[in-house]
């Protein structure tokens, strides 16, 4: 029996559902098959017209995939889920099916460099435009907006600099003009943000960082209102087929059973190496919304309950300091992704972000010697320590 008034710690660990009522099994089980039997010949058509419930076939749905559906929407405060072989897959799948040639969104500019590869190398080529503002600034925001803006998506806290965006402030800016406003959530993970709550309609998610939290998986995840998630499935996940395979779906959901206490700990070890970098006579600047210098310190506090994992810093240098000092770390993993149990250390410039060019960089406050830490669980004394004996080598 699950109570609503448990707290999200109890919720992520219990889930929507609880012990499966039909095996009594307390994991869910991994469903490792394509299709599904129909009781005759009626009923398979009657499950193709949408006229029976059930499952056909695993790229159109799988009770796995559903039973992670349904518990991120339930832990994001959303009517449902819609789960992706990665966060690319998801992102895709909601630019194509809200928007057709011709016609634009407005996403942040500091966003995930893959995404921004997805919206302005690949969108482009089927008609859409993807216009690309300074969201930490509302009024660019806006003004961006014209009458075949079909979508406002933003990342906060951002990749790679940890820029804020106000929630709010987009909702306010996105019922206005009547568009959908989608927040990527990978940053934070319903543990410590849930932009559906704040009045955003959908969220996105990059399941393969802090819901996965392991390292062992790529996947993406959907929630928003049921009808447009059935729509997003029926329109583009069953035509284009980007869809998650059940032992994946599985690994999330084992993910979900230690989020809470996985984010504890990455928060406690962010802050902890975020104020030792602040202390350090070599570098320039640290970027971590837990610190009251950063600029969007009291929106953070206001839209989150904890400030994430993800640290980033400029260091007195180029960006060959900034590789030299990565190349120096015997701890720390010098990798690409985030969320991992594990620090894992990257120069965005050339790694994560190297879609951006020279000028964009600048524009997104993406500098050359900016380092992105994803700070893992491991004992911060070790965290710092490797990053203080790294920082020696350089001159
Ligand atoms: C990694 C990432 C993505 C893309 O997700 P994949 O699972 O790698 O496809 C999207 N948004 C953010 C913020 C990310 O960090």
């Amino acid at each position: 029996m699950i109570k609503k008034n448990w707290s999200f710690d109890t919720l992520a660990v219990h889930g929507s559902e609880g012990i499966d009522p039909h095996t009594g099994a307390v994991s869910t089980p991994i469903y490792q098959t394509s299709t599904f039997a129909f009781h005759n010949s009626d009923h398979g058509e009657a499950l193709f017209k949408g006229e029976a419930e059930g499952f056909i076939y695993s790229r159109i749905s799988n009770p796995t995939q559903q039973c992670l559906e349904r518990e991120m929407a339930f832990l994001e405060g959303g009517e449902a889920g819609l789960a992706f072989s990665s966060g690319l897959g998801a992102i895709s799948a909601l630019v194509l099916t809200l928007c057709r040639t011709g016609d634009n969104f407005v996403s942040s500019n500091t966003i995930y460099g893959g995404t921004h590869a997805n919206f302005t190398h690949f969108m482009p080529r089927v008609g859409i435009e993807a216009r690309e503002v300074r969201a930490t600034h509302l009024d660019e925001l806006e003004a961006a907006i014209d009458d075949k803006t079909r979508l406002i998506f933003i990342e906060t806290p951002a990749n790679p600099n940890l820029d804020i965006i106000d929630v709010a402030g987009c909702v306010r800016i996105a019922r206005k003009h009547g568009i959908p406003l989608a927040v990527d959530n990978t940053f934070a993970s319903p543990a410590l943000q849930r932009p559906l709550e704040l009045g955003a309609e959908i969220v996105v998610h990059s399941a393969t960082k802090y819901i996965s939290g392991h390292g062992d998986t790529v996947a993406g995840i959907l929630i928003g209102a049921a009808e447009l998630m059935t729509r997003i499935r029926k329109e583009t996940l069953t035509h284009v087929g980007f869809c998650i395979s059940p032992f994946n779906a599985w690994l999330l959901l084992r993910g979900l059973k230690t989020l809470s206490i996985r984010m504890r700990k990455h928060c406690e070890n962010a802050m902890h190496v975020a104020q030792y970098l602040s202390f350090h006579p070599k570098i320039e600047k640290v970027y971590y919304p837990g610190l009251s210098v950063h600029p969007g310190h009291d929106i953070a506090r206001s839209q989150m309950s904890d400030f994430g994992g993800m640290v980033a810093f400029e260091l007195k240098g180029n960006r060959e300091d900034a590789k030299h000092l990565i190349d120096g770390l015997e701890l720390c993993v010098s990798a690409v992704s985030l969320g991992d149990c594990d620090t894992l250390v990257c120069h965005p410039a050339s790694t994560t972000h190297s879609t951006y060019s020279t000028e964009q960089l600048v524009e997104a406050g993406i500098s050359e010697n900016m380092v992105r830490i994803s700070v893992g669980i491991e004992d911060p004394r070790d965290i710092c320590s490797d990053l203080g004996q790294a920082l020696k080598r350089i001159s």
